[in-house]
């Protein structure tokens, strides 16, 4: 079946290509700027669409098919990206699509968060429930059927873990080859291991992620190697359909606020669009705010906005235990900025003690999630404080990996090991108490059945008194 074209359009100038004449570094040869994929019913910024002519998909008829699918058998029915393919027709046959059925996502709510904030819900979208443990393979099932297509053999990325972690999941399952280049000793080693398992060439160089990116730059203009960094824009496609996804789960009612962590900041661009289309045909009456948070170690949006207002990105040294978002140079920064502006978001920035704080919060609520995706509550705390949220607002935290990715930075936490002396004097006496009765440390005893009660007798009274 031949599914309805698509066009790229660059972000900065406007100029529209066809999907197939993209440069293989995906940026606009006059201007250096990043793309969007565009779809005939698009809506352009000028309030235009690419074919004047084309009729808008119908928004009841779209809501029961995505419904129908969900009882189908076929792997593209379940696959939670490709379930809302009217949406994102990238790819020319279908046949081509590399799917491990990701999506499909839970969504749970934080009553304690809840409480604690002063808020009447928060929810939490855990896009660390798909199949590599992040929501990269919502992009990576996308941007690697458009790789399939187009006929190549490899694939590659730099990568601060979780990309390299689905891009060698994806490729293994389409039985492409992969490379992934890392930054030397930086990477949790959850995320260095899928790597591994999965078959990818695996590269460490002695550099930072934006290290990285540099090298892998060089090597997909000289070589025929698909690049699968977030500035190929066929991931945000995929990256777009937790947005569908989430809409479905809370039947159609639009929470007033989306916040997101940010690194390479993509992630909160495609969330953004999602909405935006969804607005554009009438699936919802408004989009929701997308509010991007940032480490206090790898802050350049954050910075650029309190700096400059946003008109030029200042790129950081990054230093942040949440290694997912280390990042100094980010390369969709103008998109995120668009995504904050046309939905009323808010940028902000947390700093690692509120980042470990916010973690086993969630964490105790029986969720988990990995260090980059607890800014998420951190942040939402500041927004809060600053009466930005309001206690009738709902809100989403887009939890964006898996707890085990990272099991080192719980570990550390737990024992008290995670931070030097000078950090743990920066917390607050009110955070001390909190992070004391979070801290869970196993207790290592004598195997003495005597020493064993008399101790769990004194931690059961602690918690009854
Ligand atoms: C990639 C990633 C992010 C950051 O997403 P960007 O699109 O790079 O801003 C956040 N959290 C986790 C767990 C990630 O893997
Ligand atoms: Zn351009």
């Amino acid at each position: 079946m031949k599914v309805a074209t698509h066009q790229l359009r660059c972000t900065e100038c406007g100029a529209r290509i066809a999907g197939s004449a993209v440069n293989s570094i995906f940026r606009c040869p006059d201007c250096n700027g990043l793309y969007d994929v565009i779809y005939p019913w698009s809506s352009l910024p000028n309030g235009d669409t690419p074919a004047s002519d084309s009729k808008l998909p119908n928004a009841s008829a779209l809501r029961w098919l995505w419904q129908e699918r969900r009882t189908s058998t076929m792997s593209i029915d379940q696959s939670g990206v490709w379930r809302f393919r009217d949406l994102l027709p990238i790819v020319d046959d279908l046949e081509h699509v590399v799917t491990l059925r990701e999506g499909n996502t839970p969504l749970y709510d934080l009553p304690r968060a809840s409480k604690a904030l002063g808020l009447d819900w928060i929810l939490a979208k855990h896009q660390g429930m798909n199949p590599t443990g992040s929501f990269k393979d919502t992009g990576m099932t996308a941007a690697l059927s458009v790789a399939r297509e187009r006929g190549f053999e490899w694939v590659a990325c730099a990568s601060t873990g979780n990309t390299s972690a689905a891009m060698a999941a994806y490729a293994a399952r389409a039985a492409l080859r992969s490379i992934v280049f890392i930054p030397e000793g930086k990477i949790a080693w959850g995320k260095l291991s899928q790597s591994m398992d999965y078959g990818a060439l695996t590269v460490q160089l002695r550099t930072d992620f934006d290290g990285c990116v540099r090298v892998l730059t060089e090597l997909v203009s000289r070589f025929p190697i698909y690049l699968l960094n977030s500035v190929n824009p066929y991931r945000l496609e995929g990256q777009k359909t937790p947005a569908f996804e989430l809409l479905e789960q809370l039947e159609w009612q639009v929470p007033e606020h989306i916040v997101v962590p940010g690194g390479n900041l993509a992630n909160g661009s495609a969330l953004a669009k999602g909405f935006s289309e969804m607005h554009h045909l009438g699936l919802i009456s408004r989009v929701p705010k997308v509010s991007i948070i940032q480490a206090e170690g790898a802050n350049p949006l954050y910075r650029s906005l309190q700096e400059n207002n946003g008109e030029e990105l200042i790129p950081v040294k990054a230093n942040t235990r949440a290694t997912a978002i280390r990042i100094g140079n980010p390369a969709s920064w103008r998109k995120a900025l668009r995504a904050l502006r046309t939905t009323g978001g808010w940028c902000e920035q947390v700093s690692e003690q509120e980042i470990a704080l916010a973690k086993a919060e969630i964490g105790s609520e029986g969720i988990g999630c990995e260090p980059a995706s607890a800014v998420t509550l951190a942040g939402l705390k500041k927004l809060v404080a600053q009466g930005k949220v309001g206690r009738e607002e709902r809100v989403v935290l887009i939890l964006t990996g898996h707890t085990l990715k990272d099991s080192n930075y719980t570990i550390d936490y737990h024992r008290g090991e995670l931070f030097t002396e000078e950090e743990n004097a920066q917390i607050s006496g009110s955070d001390q108490i909190l992070h004391a009765a979070l801290r869970k440390p196993p207790i290592v005893l004598e195997p003495d059945t005597d020493i064993v009660f008399r101790e769990l007798e004194s931690q059961m009274k602690l918690v009854h008194a």
